[in-house]
């Protein structure tokens, strides 16, 4: 990794399924195992619009931050490179719609890991993808909901499970692209062997629940076996919308 005393190493798994519902699947996820880089995002818009910008968005993001690791920057310097590189994707999905009226409106959500050496991560987040991490037998939710019921939830006036079943549950209050400001939440923590990361579109969470996700993650099986199960459970329970997992395991 260049930089500092090598402390983790990490394996990869990852995938994306159209779901039993959809025609198209709107889902774009990146990896770059080497580089420790790693992004789901999630687009919408019609007219195959959304697979446009997420698939840009993964483009734009994830190349800047396989940059960042090759010039070795700085965690500091690299977390700004991540902010600005999702501004970067905001506006190019802008400069596309305006190049394409046919695609206006689109957007995407956008969740991005970059892990060095000594463990240390940062991350990056806009929208309803989510980064779970899951340490010592227990699943955490890292990022935070971009959705107008989490702010509900926030604010008191929806509890958790209202909120999964709300009419308005898919609505956005910040996503790259849209009209809703591309404001990222940037993150930053350490991994340490053992842990779990995974990263996902709605489609994985809509489905199943946290309590689900954490039984499948508790098997021992290899990492791609796990992906897989976590979107056959998804999938069994309605499959209703684009599935994505990206499973990272530090050891
Ligand atoms: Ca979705």
């Amino acid at each position: 990794m260049g930089r500092g005393a090598v402390t983790v190493s990490w394996e990869v798994a990852g995938a994306s399924d159209v779901g039993r519902v959809r025609k198209g699947n709107e889902d774009s996820f990146f990896v770059d195992e080497g580089r420790g880089v790693f992004l789901v995002a999630d687009g919408m818009g019609g007219h195959a619009a959304g697979e446009i910008a997420s698939a840009l968005a993964a483009e734009v993001v994830g190349g800047a931050l396989v940059r960042g690791v090759d010039d070795e920057l700085e965690p500091e310097l690299l977390a700004e490179s991540l902010r600005r590189s999702l501004h970067a994707a905001h506006e190019a999905i802008i400069a596309h719609t305006q190049q394409d009226p046919s695609t206006d409106g689109m957007g995407t959500t956008l969740t991005a890991v970059v892990v060095l050496g000594d463990g240390t991560y940062r991350m990056g987040h806009v929208g309803d993808s989510r980064m779970y991490l899951m340490r010592n037998g227990e699943l955490r939710q890292v990022s935070h909901d971009h959705t107008w019921v989490q702010r509900e939830v926030d604010e008191g006036r929806l509890t958790e499970q209202g909120a999964r079943r709300h009419r308005l549950s898919h609505i956005l209050t910040r996503a790259l692209g849209a009209d809703a400001a591309d404001k990222p939440d940037i993150g930053a923590g350490r991994f340490v062997p053992g842990d779990l990361v995974l990263l996902c579109s709605d489609g994985l969470t809509g489905m199943i629940t946290d309590k689900v996700i954490a039984s499948i993650l508790k098997e021992d099986a290899p990492l791609p076996d796990l992906v897989a199960r976590l979107i056959a459970e998804a999938n069994a329970r309605g499959g209703r919308d684009n599935i994505t997992a990206v499973l990272v395991k530090i050891s």
